[in-house]
């Protein structure tokens, strides 16, 4: 008798309510990827067997977060679940003073433009689409201070998420401290594959900062996923909790902008979160214009609630474990099959690396858009580029930016997917794969003037 050899882990969470999916035949998936103008985007989710577009809002809630939605206070001003959610960000992230806002780009959007003047730069470890796109609006200029590292898809660095100091410190030297109105730190870089930034780099970069008077502002979005890659990672933290590294990655900036929509485990919220004061006070002013009242910023009382109680699910390690670990479950699969994709295996997603995986596709004929596109057309799993389509154009040159990387994203809705879906895509993967040679690239039809990805149509060549 053979012995089974491993101990596994497995989801820490039972199924209470299930959605049942709508199985496609793949005459249904051509007419609705033609309809779809090539752009997984614009599918219709109906249509959609394996939904890995992304892990923002499509987080399953528990049970608990259900129940919190039943003691929503839709009070207009003052809800208790405001007072509720405030508390566990000042428990868990440890700033002190709140803002909620809609989503994560509510808040981004306030903080640039409180912050930004025209003609200020603002360095980043690698860009977010809202994010540039709210700084620029705002009038700055987003610089790249990450790692080179970052944009090798094959180096196993295990912080390639890490600010480049010295390119972060010529910046300084070159525009001087006074054009600098922040850093944008991002915990773990989405556009780099989900890679995370190590405390080290983080305490660095405060330092550096601190010199020059300069402030830092974290993306939290993913900081929680951050702080597991520390624990698992970094030296001197393979003891301390989840919620100890989290606050201390939080104490060397000034505040955070946060879509709760990935780590929180929610369908919808954000906030912005402050130590000073003085920006607090200009923050809670506009976001009675632009979002809702300071204390709900365009979510009901319910939302707030559901998010609070998220904070604290979220923080858990057995949770951390389980959904960082599907992601390294599919990744381990396609590595062992020798399939094209971002190393080290991410925090929220596979990256599939589209200029090796379709190496005859010139970058303009989409390399990463044609991938998503014949993913979905073989299975029914919905993924999303990022690569020249997402990078968009230079506000000033009208060209296209050209990225090194050209990636597809399949990401990891957090408690929704069993192992099994999980082996149904990588075997999706593989059967793409082994067809490679015959896939023709895209040609762009339609595009939109802001975040074109979103809505731009293709034919094919
Ligand atoms: C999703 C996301 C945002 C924007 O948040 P929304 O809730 O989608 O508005 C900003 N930064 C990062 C890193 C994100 O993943």
């Amino acid at each position: 008798m053979e012995k089974l050899k491993k101990r596994s882990w497995a989801e820490p969470f039972k199924i209470k309510t299930v959605e049942l999916l709508k199985m496609t035949s793949p005459e249904d998936r051509k007419k609705a990827l033609e309809e779809a103008g090539y752009n997984t985007f614009l599918l219709k989710s109906e249509d959609v067997y394996i939904d890995l577009l992304t892990d923002s809002g499509t987080n399953a809630m528990s049970d608990v977060q259900w129940a919190g939605l039943m003691v929503g206070d839709e009070a207009y001003a003052g809800s208790k679940n405001y007072y509720h959610l405030e508390e566990k960000i000042q428990k868990y992230y440890g700033y002190k003073y709140l803002v909620p806002t809609h989503q994560g780009r509510g808040a981004e959007h306030i903080l640039s433009q409180i912050l930004i003047k025209q003609g200020d730069y603002i360095p980043g470890n690698m860009y977010f689409t809202t994010t540039r796109l709210h700084q620029e609006l705002a009038g700055g200029k987003f610089m790249d201070v990450i790692i080179d590292e970052a944009h090798d898809p094959e180096n196993l660095h295990p912080f390639k998420g890490n600010i480049d100091l010295q390119k972060l410190e010529s910046l300084v030297n070159k525009v001087g401290a006074k054009k600098i109105p922040y850093v944008s730190v991002a915990a773990t870089v989405n556009m780099a594959g989900g890679q995370p930034i190590s405390m080290e780099n983080l305490r660095q970069v405060h330092s550096l900062c601190s010199k020059q008077g300069i402030k830092i502002f974290l993306d939290a979005t993913r900081a929680m996923e951050n702080a597991y890659f520390i624990k698992m990672r970094e030296q001197g933290y393979q003891n301390k909790s989840m919620a100890d590294i989290l606050r201390e990655m939080c104490s060397y900036t000034n505040g955070c902008t946060m879509s709760a929509k990935k780590d929180l485990l929610v369908n919808i919220g954000g906030f912005l979160a402050l130590n000073d004061y003085e920006i607090f006070e200009e923050a809670r002013n506009m976001v009675v214009v632009y979002e809702g009242l300071h204390t709900y910023g365009g979510l009901a009382g319910r939302d707030m609630e559901a998010m609070a109680i998220g904070i604290e699910e979220a923080i858990q390690e057995d949770h951390m474990r389980a959904r960082i670990g599907q992601v390294e479950y599919v990744g381990e699969k396609l590595k062992s099959i020798d399939i094209p994709f971002v190393q080290p295996i991410g925090g929220h997603a596979i990256f599939l690396d589209a200029k090796k995986f379709l190496p005859h596709l010139k970058q303009l004929e989409f390399p990463a858009q044609t991938l998503a596109a014949e993913l979905y057309l073989e299975s029914g799993i919905r993924s999303m580029e990022r690569g020249i389509v997402s990078a968009g154009r230079n506000k000033e040159t009208g060209d296209h930016y050209y990225p090194k990387l050209e990636l597809v994203r399949l990401t990891f809705p957090r408690r929704v997917y069993t192992q099994a879906h999980c082996d149904v895509t990588a075997e999706a993967v593989e059967a793409v794969y082994e067809n490679r040679n015959s896939i023709k690239g895209l040609e762009m039809i339609y595009e939109p003037k802001y975040l074109r990805f979103f809505q731009a149509r293709f034919k094919r060549l």
